[in-house]
């Protein structure tokens, strides 16, 4: 990731469906920001009195506008258990947040035979820049998990990816939703290219199931947990460090 430091002022916060916020932050310093890293992500900090580091957070880059100097984030509310759940929930136009960034975009392959995109709502902002980029002709499904029915909108997409929704009003119970879905599909024909992103153990059900069961290589393959049930996303980098496979 690059170590840009971005001092941001929100300038619009709407409420773009009953779960979602998106956010503009404009920041002088935008005016370098690299092409080509809608998709990819930033890092907002937040500062912790009691520790020696602040508290970072991913968030992708749903949108860049050079002119502006403005990136554009789309943030799950969450309750306030942590930094960038309390955050999201309070800020106002005119706030101060600090960024880092950015970091890369994972992209589909776009010589595939066919896509499987797959996440939760936190995923939904990289799911729709990667829709948005697909060859025209594109074919394959993508799998996305929403808080409410109400959560669900319009996607740009070639006409041959097929979207499947899936509502799950309690995100932070363990469950297996996604992967549940995402196996019950029929497994199309030729080379596919996959990306999931989720919650913490869906997005290791899928790995395993992508991996092992339809031998997915793992050029195809990107696979990334966004977030752990009952745990900060320290919690969740710890958990991945000791998984017994590579993530
Ligand atoms: C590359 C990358 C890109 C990401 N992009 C986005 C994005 O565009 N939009 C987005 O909303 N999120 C995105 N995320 C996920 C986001 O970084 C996490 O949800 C993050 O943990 C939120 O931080 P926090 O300070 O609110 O909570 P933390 O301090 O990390 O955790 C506190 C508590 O909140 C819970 N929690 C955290 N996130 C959620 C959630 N979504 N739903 C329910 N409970 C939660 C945890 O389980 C924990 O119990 C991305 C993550 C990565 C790695």
């Amino acid at each position: 990731m690059a170590n840009n430091i971005y001092h941001g002022v929100v300038r619009t916060r709407d409420q773009i469906t009953p779960n979602m916020l998106r956010f503009s932050l404009e920041s002088e310093a935008l005016s370098d920001f690299p092409d080509g890293f809608e998709g990819g992500y930033v890092k907002l900090v937040f500062p912790r009195p009691e520790a020696k580091r602040p508290a970072m957070r991913s968030y992708t880059v749903r949108s860049f506008d050079r002119g502006a100097r403005q990136v554009t984030l789309e943030m799950v509310t969450h309750g306030d258990l942590g930094p960038a759940g309390r955050w999201a929930e309070r800020a106002k136009l005119g706030d101060s947040i600090v960024f880092a960034g950015p970091g890369p975009c994972r992209s589909a392959d776009p010589s595939a035979d066919w896509f499987l995109l797959a996440g939760d709502m936190t995923a939904l902002p990289a799911i729709s820049v990667q829709l948005e980029n697909l060859p025209p002709n594109a074919v394959g499904d993508a799998v996305i998990e929403v808080i409410s029915d109400e959560d669900r909108r319009k996607i740009i997409r070639p006409d041959g990816i097929e979207v499947h929704w899936i509502t799950n009003p309690e995100p932070a119970r363990p469950n297996s939703l996604l992967a549940d879905a995402v196996m019950n599909l029929p497994w199309r024909s030729g080379r596919v290219s996959a990306w999931i992103a989720s919650e913490f153990a869906n997005a290791r059900a899928l790995r395993q199931y992508m991996r092992h069961d339809r031998a997915v290589d793992r050029d195809s393959l990107y696979v990334s947990c966004y977030w752990k049930i009952g745990d900060t996303d320290e919690g969740m980098k710890a958990a991945k460090g000791s998984d017994s496979e590579s993530w």
